[in-house]
């Protein structure tokens, strides 16, 4: 079985447009037409290590990664 269990979100408001997150794993992020980040569909099959550094290496601290009891992950 492949990927994880968590939920990600976006924070628009926090997102600055590095691009970080969508050229360390295509796909599973993906720019909108704002240039804003989004969770695309293959962030299901993200290994869980990458998508924990992901999230903690995006500058805005604009990934919110959820647990399965709903509760954010403190990454930062
Ligand atoms: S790494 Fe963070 S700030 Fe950069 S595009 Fe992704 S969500 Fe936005």
């Amino acid at each position: 079985m492949t990927g994880h269990g968590y939920r990600v979100e976006i924070n628009r408001e926090t997102c600055i447009s590095s691009g970080r997150c969508v050229g360390d794993a295509p796909g599973a992020f993906v720019f909108d037409d704002d240039e804003l980040a989004t969770v695309g569909d293959a962030v299901s099959e993200l290994a869980e290590t990458k998508l924990l550094r992901i999230a903690r290496d995006c500058p805005g601290e604009a990934i919110i990664v959820y647990g399965a009891d709903g509760v954010p992950l403190q990454l930062h």
